[in-house]
């Protein structure tokens, strides 16, 4: 079946276009991108209300989806429909399930689940370490074979420089990217929150900046000895986005990426919402002149991830490096965790929050809305960057591609609520928020996988 979407803005970033095109979906392909496209009969039109994007479909290449092991959380069905509903056609899984995706068998059970679900494309990525401890390499040339896009020990951090190096030099034969969540234990010991005038006065152990930058320090060190890629997930400091900086423009093989929380909140939110919003608050496109912005209590676990939230420095920092190019993806993190396990002490609540529903409006708001980005740059973080980088088909609206296609509102101002998500878990800071940017539909392979209006119409509103 052939269909005609009409009207609509499109944004294809590794084309460069941008304006006002027809896009024709023949069956799971894109068939054509023009103007004024003639409407072959048989054909269904789908006219877009004026305003709306059309863009590859989004790739979120940072997920926990829980599955196998911690299905009380989440489940690869629950997380990729949270997935399409945040606009995201593909999303890559990390390995800290359990058991970990250090094998083949684990490798293809998560595929099996997401072919089941059949919801958005699902790319796992396979451990660095045989069970995540970072004492001896897993089985890269099995975990490639099986479908994996890249290794990580994300979720731990490998400790032993050695085994860094060795996995880079194996995974490089295999063409496959080495990512690496940057935290150096020795430094950190059992830090809970940034260490500053926060966690000072709110009396909680620190994670310094240095944690992370060390370790950055490392891989950019690692990458120059061995030639292999590395890329930095979710980085939070200051720091982190210099070093990263200055590798890149003397060629060395290194990425990052970063997640909107980080670009968004700081430290401050730890101590509540009445310390955050006159401290660091503003800034946040939308909020400055908002009469009464949410409001949390200080010590809310939902405030607690890895890395943790930073200072207003370190946010500039992370959306400067946005800006100029140095960090490349944008992704969620996404971490669901259940409210008992989130309900306690700071101290003792795990880390990680919720984020694939949110990700795509706080990006726009911080930087489409606030006029750091341009639209094309924005998505091409969201696109064709992590398609290059995990070296995958789509990210494209090329002729012949996958038809993955997001429609978005960027104007919409909507407030995300807890009973609206179709994540299983309900740990994310932005409960009451007023945002601005939504998708609207979400097609993957030709097939319309989630749309608000056949949403709305199934709750009946
Ligand atoms: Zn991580």
């Amino acid at each position: 079946m052939k269909r005609l979407l009409r009207g609509g803005r499109v944004v294809d970033p590794v084309n460069g276009r941008d304006g006002l095109f027809d896009v024709l979906i023949d069956g799971d392909r894109i068939a054509r991108v023009g103007r004024d496209l003639p409407v072959e009969s048989g054909t269904l039109v789908v006219d877009l209300p004026p305003g709306l994007i059309v863009c590859p479909g989004l790739i979120d290449m940072h997920v926990h989806l829980r599955e196998p092991g911690q299905e009380h959380k989440e489940t690869v069905a629950t997380g990729t429909a949270a997935a399409v509903v945040g606009g995201f056609t593909a999303v890559a899984c990390m390995p800290n399930t359990s058991p970990v995706n250090d094998n083949a068998g684990v490798t293809e059970f998560i595929l099996k689940k997401a072919a089941d679900a059949n919801l958005a494309r699902v790319y796992p990525i396979g451990a660095v370490s045989r069970g995540q401890q970072g004492e001896q390499l897993a089985d890269i040339a099995e975990l490639k074979q099986a479908g994996c896009v890249a290794i990580t020990d994300d979720g731990h951090c490998v400790q032993n420089h050695e085994l860094m190096r060795r996995a880079l030099e194996y995974a490089n034969m295999f063409d496959l990217p080495v990512m690496d969540h940057c935290q150096d234990y020795s430094l950190v010991t059992d830090g809970v929150m940034h260490e500053g005038y926060w966690s000072t006065a709110l009396g909680l152990r620190g994670w310094p900046a240095a944690g992370e930058e060390l370790i950055v320090a490392r891989n950019i060190l690692l990458a120059e000895t061995t030639g292999a890629r590395i890329h930095c997930q979710h980085l939070s400091a200051a720091g982190s986005v210099r070093l990263l900086r200055e590798a890149k423009n003397r060629g060395v093989p290194i990425s990052g990426e970063a997640c909107p929380h980080h670009f968004t909140l700081t430290d401050a939110a730890v101590a509540g919402g009445e310390k955050f919003w006159p401290a660091d608050g503003a800034g946040i496109f939308g909020f400055d002149s908002h009469s009464e912005p949410p409001q949390w209590a200080a010590y809310d676990a939902n405030f607690k991830m890895n890395p943790p939230l930073r200072s207003v420095a370190d946010r500039e920092a992370i959306l400067e490096g946005l800006a100029d190019g140095t960090i490349e993806i944008l992704c969620s993190d996404h971490a669901p965790h259940c409210d008992y396990e989130k309900e306690v002490e700071f101290d003792y609540a795990p880390f990680g929050i919720t984020g694939l529903e949110t990700e795509l409006a706080l990006s726009l708001m911080q930087l489409y809305h606030a006029k750091r980005l341009n639209l094309a740059k924005l998505l091409g973080k969201y696109t064709i960057a992590p398609a290059r980088l995990l070296g995958l088909s789509q990210g494209t609206l090329n002729v012949g591609a996958d038809a993955d296609i997001t429609i978005i509102d960027p104007d919409r101002e909507w407030t995300f609520g807890a009973t609206a998500s179709a994540s299983k878990s309900r740990n994310s800071p932005f409960y009451g928020w007023r945002l601005k940017g939504k998708s609207v539909a979400t097609i993957v392979g030709g097939k319309k996988v989630w749309t608000e209006e056949a949403e709305a119409a199934a709750v009946g509103t």
